[in-house]
């Protein structure tokens, strides 16, 4: 048995949760679950939306399977997702972005992996802020070394890209397109523009491709980059991405394939590695057993693969795509009219799924 740690959530977080969780147990994965909470449910009651043992149970075990959990917008705790990915340097973010026949979508055989950088960038959190006095004291330090002079009222935020920090995502890209049979990755950047931040990128994207030459590696310009994905989204497989690019390419991708209800997700590191949907924790649906399951089920099949169970992977996706495919065991947002009477619940949809697990 594999010790992996569910973090259940809030909001549809602890449905789908326990959704996903029967439908892995399904495959004959042989997982023991740790069950634990983190965010604001558990916060109303222990003070803390991050408990200390739901840390120490991702710790201990490495691969942890995360429903969502929600940010409060101005007061209220920090992003418990972003603390996650911090504290424990999950330096990738990984979104599979895979079209499925009887999901809605204006696109029908997409299959695009985007690895987004997750650490760096303008999102490392290096703020000034517009009239403080440290940034009024940068702003002179810079108009005073710099040609380009910076606007006294200005705010300033800083985007570091390193060669460590580059070097290693670029690494990762290569090293799952080999485990996943892919044959090219491309580096998207804005090196014209950012000579010394996107520039590095560029050079180290090119001097980890020479190390990884029996695949294939291109770069492109990020402007470009979306117009190509929209037109010709068939000659891309692996886009590997500094955070900022990464976030907006992803979305856009995910666009492609029908949207948030089918993208899955993993933020992976040396230390460890957190799978969960790209969406949030819709708080108006909570407990209602109506929002679609499949989002964190296919983030499951992203964690049997990394955990290198692809037998029950692939029986997972199948049985997902399966689902899908007949329309008729689905949440209301899979249906082609949302007021459909025949939609099933999260719950429902997960039996579904289960019923077509080949065992
Ligand atoms: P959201 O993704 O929670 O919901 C937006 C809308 O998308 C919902 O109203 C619903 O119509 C739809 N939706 C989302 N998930 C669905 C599902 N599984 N099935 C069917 N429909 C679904 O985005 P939001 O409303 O911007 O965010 C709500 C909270 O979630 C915020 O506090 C935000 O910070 C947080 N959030 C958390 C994570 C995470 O835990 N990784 C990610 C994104 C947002």
């Amino acid at each position: 048995m594999t010790d992996i740690t569910l973090v259940t959530g809030d909001g549809i977080g602890p449905e789908i949760a326990e959704a996903t969780r029967r439908c892995i147990d399904a495959t004959g994965a042989d997982i023991n679950w740790l069950i634990k909470e983190a965010g604001i449910d558990v916060m109303e009651r222990t003070g803390t939306p991050l408990p200390d043992d739901t840390l120490e149970a991702i710790r201990k075990t490495g691969t942890a399977l995360k429903a969502p959990i929600t940010t409060p917008v101005g007061t209220g705790f920090r992003s418990i997702n972003v603390h996650l990915r911090q504290t424990l340097d999950l330096y990738a973010c990984l979104r599979p972005c895979k079209s499925y026949e009887g999901v809605r979508s204006r696109y029908s055989d997409i299959d695009l992996v985007v690895v987004r950088e997750n650490t760096e960038d303008c999102y490392a959190g290096v703020e000034f802020q517009r009239g403080k006095d440290d940034t009024d004291e940068l702003i002179s330090w810079v108009n005073k070394h710099s040609e380009k002079q910076v606007r006294g009222n200005s705010g300033i935020t800083i985007k570091p890209i390193s060669v460590e920090g580059s070097e290693r995502i670029v690494q990762f890209a290569f090293d799952y397109a080999r485990k996943l049979g892919r044959k090219k990755v491309t580096s998207v950047h804005k090196a014209n523009i950012m000579k010394f931040t996107d520039g590095l990128w560029l050079d180290v994207s090119r001097e980890v491709a020479k190390k990884n030459s029996d695949i294939e590696f291109e770069d492109r310009i990020v402007d470009n980059m979306c117009m190509q994905l929209i037109q010709k989204p068939e000659l891309y497989d692996v886009l590997v991405l500094p955070n900022l690019y990464g976030d907006i390419i992803s979305d856009l991708c995910a666009g492609l394939v029908g949207g948030l209800g089918v993208a899955p997700g993993g933020n992976i590191g040396e230390k460890g590695a957190i799978f969960e949907a790209t969406h949030g924790s819709a708080p108006k649906y909570k407990g209602q057993n109506k929002v679609n399951p499949t989002a964190l089920i296919l983030s499951g099949v992203l964690m049997l693969r990394h955990m290198g169970k692809k037998a029950e992977a692939d029986n997972l996706e199948n049985a997902v795509a399966a689902v899908i495919a007949e329309g008729k065991s689905v949440t209301y947002d899979m249906k082609p009219d949302r007021d459909d009477p025949t939609a099933v619940g999260t719950s429902q949809m997960a039996d579904a799924i289960i019923e077509k697990i080949k065992t």
